[in-house]
């Protein structure tokens, strides 16, 4: 996963909720959020959004590394 900078997030939720405004949807709140993991504030892309990039990193390396050792045991 590619680190993303605080700007190209905003213009992602940019873009986003201009289509979302076009389906007739809310738009999302981007925004400071507290992460659930390591309780460290960071930029949310929404209500979705709940876990900082670092923490969700270490959940997909996680889940890798299980896969890795139920193939090769
Ligand atoms: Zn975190």
């Amino acid at each position: 996963m590619k680190k993303r900078t605080l700007s190209q997030k905003k213009r992602i939720i940019h873009d986003l909720n201009a289509a979302r405004k076009q389906t007739g949807l809310p738009g999302l709140e981007g925004g400071s959020r507290i992460c659930l993991k390591c309780g460290r504030s960071f930029f949310s892309m929404g209500n979705w959004n709940r876990i900082c990039e670092s923490c969700s990193i270490i959940i997909s390396k996680r889940e890798e590394s299980l896969e890795t050792y139920h193939i090769g045991r």
